[in-house]
């Protein structure tokens, strides 16, 4: 299986990851991997980690979108005058 954003920039790279979210293959380039700590519940309402530090994996679109989601880094808000960004602007 190849890469699917290199795949659309007409570019032949082995995938070596899957997004979580929206099931793309990913190259080691354009697979963003974020830290995920589990936890489990635990008597008197507490949340206890638990194990290693694990991982997840997403194309850019879906961290971009689990990150505004999260409020983390909110999409820029089109004003008028503001010089257009390169995640608004069409790729062809
Ligand atoms: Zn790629
Ligand atoms: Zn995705």
């Amino acid at each position: 299986m190849n890469c699917y954003e290199c795949a659309a920039r007409a570019e032949d790279t082995p995938a070596v990851a899957v997004c979580v979210d929206c099931g793309v293959a990913l190259c080691i380039e354009h697979a963003e991997v974020t830290p995920r700590r589990l936890s489990r519940a635990a008597a008197m309402n507490r949340t206890v980690a638990v194990g290693p530090v694990t991982r997840t994996v997403r194309c850019h679109l879906c961290r971009a979108a689990v990150d505004a989601a999260a409020g983390r880094r909110a999409p820029a808000p089109a004003r008028a005058g503001s010089p257009p960004t390169a995640r608004s602007a069409p790729t062809v």
